[in-house]
């Protein structure tokens, strides 16, 4: 299976791709989580990445695009994959396209995640995310056992940068802008899903297998 989680930041894409990676066995490639690894480890490529991220922007094409295409030649990729977070603008969608068709290999679907702006902002400023194992959780909605530290591996939580309150509106203005128009881009060559990213995790992830096993409509 060669799917895409689309949709804005904060929406449940990262959840459910660990989900839908642990139970259809195909690797998850975040772009995100690999930019964030990138910075962490201060490689040329994340010293690059580091201030558009900060400041809620997206990082240039050619450096996202060079990033999933390394990934996507790997053998791991070769059963299928999950895309999540990429791609973001138009740009990276004709090069994913060109690209998969040079291999002789379709995307089967894009799953558009949706949820209202409120949400959205409650989710972003509650989400805090492990340092180490990378595992994410909600203030409220999915707290740890102890305050401030992951249940997982016991290293300390930490607010994502680009988590913080300044940067949230950026970044949903920058969705809207260069992100959103994809929704169209997939839905006229029918495989877009789209998936109401509301109510609790298990509820979302309940909707989404069913989304996942319905056939595409030709
Ligand atoms: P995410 O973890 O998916 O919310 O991504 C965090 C940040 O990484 C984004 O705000 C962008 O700065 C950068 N990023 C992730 N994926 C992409 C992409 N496909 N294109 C450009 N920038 C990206």
């Amino acid at each position: 299976m060669r799917v895409i989680f689309l949709g804005p930041p904060g929406v449940g894409k990262g959840t459910q791709a660990d989900f839908v990676a642990q139970q259809y066995k195909i690797p998850k490639l975040s772009t995100g989580d690999l930019l964030r690894e990138s910075v962490s480890k201060g490689t040329t490529l994340g010293k690059e990445a580091k201030g558009y991220m900060n400041r809620g922007e997206l990082v240039p094409d050619s450096v996202v695009i060079g990033l999933i295409e390394e990934k996507l030649g790997s053998p791991e990729c070769q059963k299928g994959f999950l895309l999540d977070g990429f791609p973001r603008t138009v740009t990276q969608a004709d090069q994913l396209s060109r690209y998969l068709t040079s291999r002789g290999e379709n995307l089967d679907r894009v799953v558009y995640f949706y949820l209202s702006k409120d949400e959205i902002v409650r989710r972003i400023s509650g989400r805090r995310s492990c340092q180490d194992c990378k595992a994410v959780y909600h203030l409220e909605s999915v707290p740890p056992k102890v305050k401030g530290i992951c249940d997982a591996c016991g290293e300390s939580l930490i607010q994502r940068n680009d988590d913080k309150p300044e940067t949230i509106e950026s970044r949903l203005t920058v969705y809207q802008e260069q992100t959103s128009p994809l929704i169209n881009y997939y839905k006229a060559i029918n495989i877009l899903g789209e998936l109401d990213g509301a109510g609790s995790v298990p509820a979302v992830q309940d909707r989404l297998v069913a989304l996942l096993a319905k056939p595409r409509v030709e």
